[in-house]
């Protein structure tokens, strides 16, 4: 060849080449852009739909719920995928799957090959990834599946990572009835999660897909050993496992069988179901302390059967970490005849007396009182609103302390009348009161004795602020790194004193029938009854738990037998007794803030020139109130105890001076009505021309902001009375502002009023003065 055609060949042969590669890249560039087309046109039908799994504290499955398209289908998370389950299924399944870009072109062709001479299929054509697009989009075996089969695994590879398509192949392999996955089947056939699969476990589930009709464990145990154990020799003849690891694996017998899923605290499940978008929701519940609880209250539930009280539920909080650890909606869940799948711990509730603690709390931080101030327990009308106590008497005058103890009603009306209710409201709406947030705006003065809505999960989480020094840190259900929201809703003082008042023993709504134990662990507590003995309460709490326990009907029927001290307070010490049994929480401690003082033993006020009963009460400087009792003053009397003088008129000589000790208005009715006997202070000199401070007479009727219809034809007289200090002996009646009479304080008049609106005032002897709008209608009856 001369060198010239040698030069000439080389450059065609160039050429030629440089062509190909034209070609070939080309090719590449268009299959490539082609692929990226088709991605966009027939988008990947990835969306899983998986069960939803709830596990407790430690993560294990406590209950579970199918798929819409009712499979058990639960994501396996790529950490509960070991090592060796990787390492078995890649073995058995798809040796290269870390090397090949989805489709093993070396095993397509050898299959190809095998089935144009008519050879026995083999298995391992299909990769881990087409496998996968066959269980995404499952189509009949034909040329043209295998295609699009093939384009899906490109598809794959192209969107996941490879432990992503080995997280979703282990999702979606089916290993026998509804069962998909190697999560549900690790937990359905052998009760834990498939990170603590042995390399026999796993091998046997790995064999089912291949024949899932014939290959069923439970039934066929023996069949399914045989050929687990056939994969097992094989794996050791390629070297996977140590001979060591195959022998035990061979002589680990086959015993498993298919189970229940497990359906525990079915209440709080649903509920986080409900709440949460994830597959895996872990709760915070500790489910050796559920299943305790669970059994208490079912079998305390069983002994109120007879009286007609069907239903409980319980909330447990963790105080020291804020975490809901037992949550029990019901007293039977699968009771359906008294409504056992109706949660009860979310259910809206009337609180009875139960949010009275919170109301002192706050007043001790108002500085308006401390343990020790005196209020009083005698009837009174708020504007027409006049409540009763739960057993229809009245206490007198008694301490905040006697008043929480005895859950008296007037005190905390008058007590949140003086705090303002709107403060109360604003407190509960920043600690989740939910209803209350949406009712604030209608609730009274009676929301303190229980007109408002509450729930049990609420009620708990609020207590939980008394023992945690007054801080709010919101209830966790589910599992997460940082805390909830906090609020301080009071004072550590505060707190204090109220669990020093709450924790006592001796007191009226202690269960009749408890014989406490002598390790039952100390806690604080405060009952509730609701309007109608339809809801009992009693949540207690010490430095461990913060336990709340409803107890009644779902159906809203009141029992007349139904108290929170003898129905809610047995269950609630029970589950104190069971999971805080014998403990040595130490009790809580004065705070630095909180200090003792001596007070007068009849107003709770530092003491006066004249007090002489003293005890020591708790009080927080700068906070509560300083002001000096006077229950007793030095009074200027004529000397024949005739007439009372002040400084302005008190005459030169002939006066002597008498203590007399000084009654409310509405005290020394009660103490008149009861007949207990006081000193009134002589009539004030009439003389005297001085304007008195203090409050004026209590108008008790006609009642303020009160329509009274009149009958037209034939009108009947309204009734004019008013309650007065010990010190009045006479007042004066005015109707829209014109007098219309004198009279001794305790007597009544009657007047024929006119129609319209009307002024009606009373004044006293001291000219202190007292005024109510009334409207009066004329009506034909
Ligand atoms: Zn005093
Ligand atoms: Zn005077």
């Amino acid at each position: 060849m001369s060198p010239l055609f040698k030069r000439l060949q080389q450059k065609i042969t160039k050429k030629r080449l440089l062509l190909a590669v034209k070609r070939f890249v080309i090719v590449i560039v268009c299959g490539f852009l082609l692929f990226l087309l088709l991605n966009i046109l027939f988008p990947l039908p990835d969306k899983v739909e998986y069960s939803t799994i709830i596990t407790d504290a430690k993560g294990e499955v406590v209950n579970a719920y199918l798929t819409p398209d009712d499979k058990w289908r639960m994501k396996t998370e790529l950490d509960e995928i070991s090592p060796l389950l990787r390492k078995s299924i890649i073995a058995k399944e798809d040796k290269y799957f870390y090397y090949h870009p989805g489709i093993n072109v070396f095993a397509v062709g050898r299959a190809a090959v095998k089935n144009i001479f008519r050879m026995k299929r083999t298995s391992g054509a299909s990769t881990i990834t087409m496998q996968v697009a066959r269980a995404l989009e499952p189509r009949k075996r034909t040329v043209w599946a295998k295609i699009a089969e093939t384009f899906r695994a490109l598809q794959l590879e192209w969107k996941y990572d490879k432990d992503e398509i080995l997280q979703l192949y282990l999702n979606l392999v089916p290993y026998g009835g509804n069962i998909e996955g190697v999560k549900a089947a690790s937990l359905l056939y052998f009760k834990k999660n498939p990170d603590h699969l042995s390399l026999a476990e796993i091998s046997a589930l790995s064999i089912i897909p291949n024949r899932p009709s014939s290959l069923v464990i439970g039934k066929n145990n023996e069949g399914i050993m045989k050929e687990r154990n056939r994969w097992l020799q094989q794996f050791a003849d390629d070297g996977v496992f140590t001979k060591k690891e195959i022998e035990d694996a061979i002589a680990e017998p086959l015993q498993a069988s298919r189970t229940e899923v497990p359906h525990y605290i079915p209440h709080l499940s649903y509920k986080l179901k409900k709440l949460s978008s994830s597959h895996t929701v872990r709760s915070n519940i500790v489910l050796n302390t559920q299943l305790k609880i669970e059994k208490l209250t079912e079998d305390y539930i069983r002994t109120l059967k007879l009286k007609n009280i069907n239903n409980a539920a319980v909330v447990v909080i963790d105080n020291r970490t804020h975490k809901i650890v037992s949550y029990v909606g019901s007293a039977q869940f699968f009771d359906k005849t008294d409504g056992g799948q109706v949660n009860g711990a979310a259910a809206i509730r009337q609180p009875g007396s139960t949010l009275k603690p919170l109301l002192y709390a706050l007043s001790i931080d108002e500085g308006l009182i401390t343990p020790k101030t005196v209020l009083s327990d005698v009837p009174i009308n708020f504007n027409g609103y006049a409540p009763e106590n739960y057993d229809q008497k009245f206490k007198g005058a008694v301490t905040v302390e006697y008043a929480l103890e005895h859950s008296l009603n007037i005190p905390s009306v008058q007590s949140l009348r003086q705090l303002g209710k709107d403060k109360m409201i604003q407190k509960l709406v920043a600690c989740d009161f939910k209803q209350i947030q949406t009712d604030q705006n209608k609730l009274g003065l009676s929301m303190i004795l229980g007109g408002c809505g509450t729930t049990l999960e609420e009620l708990t989480g609020l207590f939980s602020a008394f023992a945690n020094n007054g801080l709010y840190v919101q209830p966790q259900f589910i599992n997460s790194k940082g805390e909830g929201k906090k609020v301080q809703v009071f004072s550590p003082s505060a707190a204090f004193m109220i669990t020093e008042i709450l924790s006592k023993v001796n007191r009226p709504d202690f269960p009749i029938n408890w014989t406490a134990t002598e390790h039952m662990p100390k806690i604080a507590w405060k009952t509730g009854t609701s309007y109608g003995r339809r809801d009992a309460w009693s949540i207690g709490y010490n430095k461990n738990y913060t336990v709340g326990v409803w107890v009644g009907n779902f159906s809203g029927l009141g029992i007349a037998d139904l108290s929170g001290a003898n129905t809610a307070t047995p269950l609630l010490f029970k589950i104190f007794n069971t999971i805080d049994y014998d403990s040595n929480s130490d009790w809580y401690t004065p705070p630095k803030d909180c200090e003792l003082r001596q007070v007068c033993n009849e107003t709770g006020l530092t003491p006066g020139q004249y007090c002489n009963n003293l005890i020591s009460d708790y009080f927080i400087p700068l906070t509560s109130s300083t002001t000096n009792c006077n229950h007793i003053q030095e009074v200027k009397v004529s000397a024949d105890s005739s007439l009372s003088y002040c400084e302005t008129c008190a005459p030169q000589t002939g006066y002597i001076r008498k203590l007399y000790k000084v009654i409310a208005p509405e005290m020394q009715d009660h103490l008149y009505s009861n007949g207990i006997a006081f000193r009134s202070i002589p009539a004030h000199n009439p003389a005297c021309e001085k304007i008195f401070k203090g409050d004026g007479p209590i108008i008790t009727s006609p009642l303020n902001s009160t329509e009274y219809y009149v009958n037209r034809k034939n009108p009947e007289p309204l009734q004019l009375s008013a309650n007065t200090a010990n010190d009045v002996s006479k007042i004066y009646w005015y109707v829209n502002n014109e007098f219309y009479k004198a009279s001794s304080a305790k007597e009544k008049q009657f007047f024929v009023p006119k129609e319209g609106p009307l002024r009606i005032s009373c004044t006293d002897d001291k000219g202190r003065n007292r005024n109510i709008m009334i409207t009066v209608k004329y009506v034909n009856m």
